[in-house]
């Protein structure tokens, strides 16, 4: 493909294969080359002046991260893509670009814990207050708009407990007041939601997960509408931000197969999450694509798909009969991140990292990612596991 096709009319597994690279301008590689480098010379003193030429420092951008940027930004329907060195860097690069000292930040009340904290500590020395609101608000955010309030930050679903906010409804009360709206998409990635087209000006993902998808590296990317584009690359930029080329290579190769995944976990997880729905040991499964989830019209009505990652609630038992459960998987890794080849288990206490709403389940929650193993060999392992949890009662 040339940089001047017109991409927009190809389908989203068409694009994935194609986008961000340019095989007549490598010598027909079909790759792109890895650009390691700092220093970027130029032929001449008139060339160095004008900035005419497209590359000028490692730090501004080389011809591998275009390619990714460039296929983020087509996948997006964005107007720029930046890349950073971690999925919190795409929040707080994020975040940065479009608050100030004295703005308030309304941040869901289920995001990913990190972020929470980092509005916590950071953000507030730097004199930006945030409050936490109930995912389920709906359009019950504009009562919580103050006269100084800037921006929305949403995430779908919950992160651990998977609940679904009604994003256009809370976009369009958010909109209506002028304020920027900010979602880590890492979930659904922009296979199954397209924050852009729903109302929101920064898509937030940590590429670490289903991008890379390999359990290799850490990225993240941030996707701008034309509106927020320029502070997002401004801030980007002054930041001194950048990733390594290597990294970046490694992410678009993953993102060359994120669809043929992404079908395999999510229909991986349903039926994993389905056989536990049934189980006596379970209390609850929190996965909105399964039918009866509180989430699942939402889910249903805005999503085009659900990945690996949900969650479950144990009945009531003490902590060692989790960790007969879990200790003994032998396909689960135990482990805090998600989104590469391999099942993945952690057990979590959502009341910690909660304030606008309260958890009153009395079982354990357990995250399973659900990996790319043959579905039938993970639940053989979770059914021995289920024993050993029951065993220790
Ligand atoms: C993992 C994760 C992040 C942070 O990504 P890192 O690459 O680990 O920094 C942010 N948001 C969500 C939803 C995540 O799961």
């Amino acid at each position: 493909m040339t940089r001047d096709d017109d991409t927009q009319r190809h389908r989203p597994a068409t694009r994935l294969a194609h986008a961000g690279r340019w095989p007549r301008e490598q010598h027909g590689f079909v790759n792109p080359p890895v650009y390691h480098g700092s220093t970027v010379t130029f032929p001449d003193v008139e060339t160095m002046l004008s900035g005419r030429q497209r590359y000028v420092y490692g730090r501004r951008g080389n011809p591998t991260a275009a390619g990714l940027e460039s296929a983020l930004t087509e996948l997006e329907g964005a107007a720029g893509t930046v890349l950073v060195p971690s999925g919190l860097a795409a929040v707080s690069t994020a975040l940065l670009s479009c608050l100030s000292a004295g703005d308030h930040l309304l941040m869901i009340d289920t995001a990913y814990h990190p972020t929470r904290h980092l509005c916590d500590t950071t953000l507030k020395r730097y004199g930006i207050e945030t409050s936490y609101f109930d995912p389920l608000v709906g359009e019950g955010i504009a009562a919580l708009i103050r006269p100084e309030t800037k921006a929305v930050y949403l995430e779908a679903p919950g992160s651990l407990t998977f609940e679904m906010p009604d994003i256009p409804a809370i976009a369009a009360a958010a909109k209506a007041r002028g304020l920027t709206l900010l979602m880590d998409n890492t979930w659904a990635t922009p296979l199954f939601f397209r924050p852009l087209e729903h109302g929101i000006d920064l898509s937030i993902a940590a590429g670490t997960k289903y991008l890379v998808g390999h359990s290799d590296v850490m990225m993240g990317t941030v996707s701008a509408s034309a509106a927020a584009w320029p502070a997002l690359k401004a801030t980007h930029g002054n930041l001194g931000l950048c990733a390594g080329p290597d990294d970046i290579y490694l992410a678009l190769r993953g993102l060359r197969t994120m669809g043929v995944r992404l079908a395999r976990h999510q229909e991986s997880a349903l039926a994993v999450a389905a056989w536990l729905a049934d189980r006596p040991e379970v209390a609850r499964v929190l996965h909105p694509g399964l039918a009866g989830d509180p989430g699942h019209a939402i889910w249903a009505r805005d999503f085009a798909g659900a990945c690996g990652l949900f969650s479950f609630v144990t009945r009531k038992a003490p902590l060692d009969a989790v960790k007969a459960m879990l200790d003994g998987l032998e396909l689960f890794g135990l482990g805090y991140s998600w989104g590469g080849f391999e099942s993945l288990a952690i057990v979590s206490d959502p009341r910690t990292t909660r304030s606008a709403t309260t958890w009153t389940d009395e079982g354990h929650l357990i995250r399973l990612h659900i990996g790319l193993e043959d579905t039938d060999d993970l639940i053989a392992d979770l059914a021995a596991g289920l024993e050993r949890f029951s065993a220790v009662q």
